[in-house]
């Protein structure tokens, strides 16, 4: 069963990655944010959005990383959403990734995965209109080009995709400038919308103004650290390489960051050392 964080929104958490699926189920539309993982898991997700009928029905992408849109096929009749820079994504890299997990984990797709065209997409914000609430929608740039943040004002709730997750340190593949401007934007949204939960794309849902404060400023520290420490090495004339050895013993809410994650640690120093060698 769904965990129901709200009358009429479900929160479905995947076997791996603990990714999050949302389905909301409202009077006016039925919608659901990032289907995914593993098929059984999203027929369960799908069969419990048809449960009820909807003339305006929805599949949101809070961005196009693929591990959150590989379950969008499983809801027919539905209107994709996502921003306009979802278009110009890099597509081979996703669907890479995809196979070489699947054949690890020996997942069938018994429909095969084609990557999805949104319909309805946009630059700045966009609502889409619910009874008695709405969804407002963000462009959020930082981690990819096109993730947005997902607001739904009247329950006082973010969908924050890929940021703000209390398992991951700032993941950044688009930019580290961006990704700063977004926390930024996060907290202005929270303080604007009075956010009282953050549901992140993996993990726990971020309940009560201290977590979200201390997720904050953990990814804000991080990133600050990292851009800031990197620029002095790289001032004083040392090698990327070098650089790179340095930035590897940098902390994340105090403590090393090892094992798995210390190969996502190391492609943000690549990025940032990029970022510094091009400016
Ligand atoms: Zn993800």
């Amino acid at each position: 069963m769904p965990y129901r964080m709200a009358p009429d929104i479900y929160i479905y958490q995947s076997s791996i990655w603990q990714t999050n699926s949302v389905v909301i189920l409202n009077q006016t539309a039925n919608i659901v944010i990032d289907p995914c993982y593993f098929p059984a898991e999203v027929r369960v997700i799908a069969d419990f959005f048809n449960r009820k009928r909807s003339f305006n029905r929805y599949v949101i992408f809070t961005h196009s990383d693929f591990d959150h849109i590989v379950g969008y096929q499983y809801f027919k009749n539905t209107k994709l959403v996502a921003h306009d820079e979802f278009a110009f994504c890099d597509r081979d890299s996703q669907l890479v990734q995809l196979r070489e997990i699947d054949q690890t984990y020996y997942v069938h797709r018994t429909i095969p995965f084609v990557f999805p065209e949104p319909e309805i997409t946009f630059r700045n914000d966009c609502r889409i209109p619910l009874k008695e609430d709405e969804l407002v929608l963000f462009h959020a740039p930082g981690h990819t080009g096109d993730c947005i943040f997902i607001i739904s004002p009247a329950r006082g709730v973010m969908f924050a995709g890929d940021y703000l997750s209390n398992l991951e340190f700032p993941f950044v593949n688009f930019s580290t400038a961006a990704y700063k401007r977004t926390l930024d934007l996060a907290e202005k949204l929270v303080r604007d919308y009075n956010i009282t939960s953050i549901v992140p794309g993996h993990g726990d849902i971020a309940v009560g103004k201290d977590e979200i404060t201390g997720r904050l400023e953990n990814d804000r520290e991080y990133l600050l650290v990292l851009t800031e420490w990197a620029q002095d090495l790289f001032v004083q004339g040392l090698q990327a390489r070098e650089i790179a050895e340095v930035l590897a013993g940098l902390k994340y809410r105090n403590r090393p960051i090892e094992g798995a994650m210390l190969k996502m640690h190391m492609e943000n120093i690549k990025l940032v050392i990029s970022e510094l060698q091009t400016f």
